[in-house]
């Protein structure tokens, strides 16, 4: 952090010097000029507190601060899926039992570790299929016991997540609710993974700033790029921004290759390119018979797609290995 100190406010330098002594456990004072101060090595969580305080001292200083230092807790959250490329599929939404178990069977045949399970659906129009709200939970409890998937299911509102996460193992904040603090801070207490989505029209910014909110109490994040559509008329996935996020932070970060993909033909495609941006994996929504898919079914894949989705997977693994 870099405190460019105004001309006028370098009478109170000596005592910030003073103060930055008492912090030692927190910070490293690394140099000063006569006009420059140069903090490093700030404990994570101490650059919030303390820079309100910086501020007080020098309201009219320039404080420079590096993109770590911006987002200090978001940028040390860390997840780890099982697998180097990790793949969650599932429906749009949980429409009925025996559709989802069927799903559920060919995802676990296919080797699958993660099931989309949403019953909780964020729907522009209050007139569309709403989900199936707290009667789903019933089947989400089923399919972990009977196929020991884990399940991934979005939740709208704080009041959602006692129930719901008795039967999921991640929760999925929507691009809808990405600016949803009460709900980022409730699911901040829970310890459960977040898969936390980009909102469309969201800058980094933006995003990490939403996970600073989780990563306040929980640092298992997982940041899934889900692309512009519904912003940008032509919606396409921003792998540019997904792959700096993982090099500059070393975050965990998926792409939603369905949401923006715009008709299901590119769906293949995209999964390419979140192996060749080097993501951790994807997430895409599948359906035993998309046409007849409640929500969503004009980029659903169904089940002889998606095999062949893993099959070119493969391909590229092997020929990056070659
Ligand atoms: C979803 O994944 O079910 C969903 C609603 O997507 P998004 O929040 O990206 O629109
Ligand atoms: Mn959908």
């Amino acid at each position: 952090m870099l405190i460019r100190i105004n001309s006028a406010e370098l009478t109170r330098k000596k005592a910030f010097l003073d103060l930055l002594k008492k912090e030692r456990g927190a910070l490293r004072l690394c140099f000063q000029k006569s006009e420059i101060i140069d903090i490093r090595e700030i404990k994570k969580g101490a650059a919030c507190g303390f820079l309100s305080r910086i501020k007080a001292f020098f309201p009219k200083s320039e404080i420079m601060l590096s993109e770590k230092e911006k987002f200090p807790m978001a940028a040390e959250s860390r997840f780890k899926f099982p697998r180097k490329f990790e793949i969650i599929a599932g429906p749009c939404t949980i429409e009925d039992r025996k559709s989802y178990m069927k799903t559920a069977a060919f995802l676990k045949s296919m080797g699958m570790g993660y099931i989309r399970a949403p019953i909780f659906k964020p729907r522009q129009s209050p007139y569309s299929f709403q989900g199936l709200g707290e009667k789903g939970l019933e089947i989400l409890s089923e399919v972990r016991e009977r196929y020991k998937l884990k399940t991934v299911s979005e939740i709208l509102s704080p009041c959602q997540i006692k129930e719901t996460a008795k039967y999921c193992d991640m929760f999925q904040v929507g691009a809808a609710n990405m600016k949803n603090y009460a709900l980022l801070k409730a699911l901040s207490e829970t310890g459960k993974p977040v898969l936390l989505k980009r909102a469309q029209g969201a800058d980094k910014k933006d995003w990490l700033s939403s996970a600073e909110y989780v990563a306040v109490k929980n640092s298992s994040i997982i940041f899934c790029e889900r692309g512009d559509f519904g912003f940008f008329p032509e919606g396409g996935i921003n792998f540019n921004l997904a792959a700096k996020l993982k090099r500059d932070f070393s975050l965990c970060v998926i792409a939603d290759i369905s949401h923006s993909s715009l008709g299901r033909e590119m769906v293949s495609p995209a999964a390419i390119a979140a192996a060749a941006f080097g993501l951790d994996g994807i997430m895409l929504e599948i359906h035993e018979n998309p046409h007849m898919s409640v929500v969503d079914g004009k980029h659903a894949v169904n089940f002889k797609e998606f095999e062949k989705i893993l099959k070119s997977l493969e391909k590229f693994s092997k020929c990056l290995k070659k």
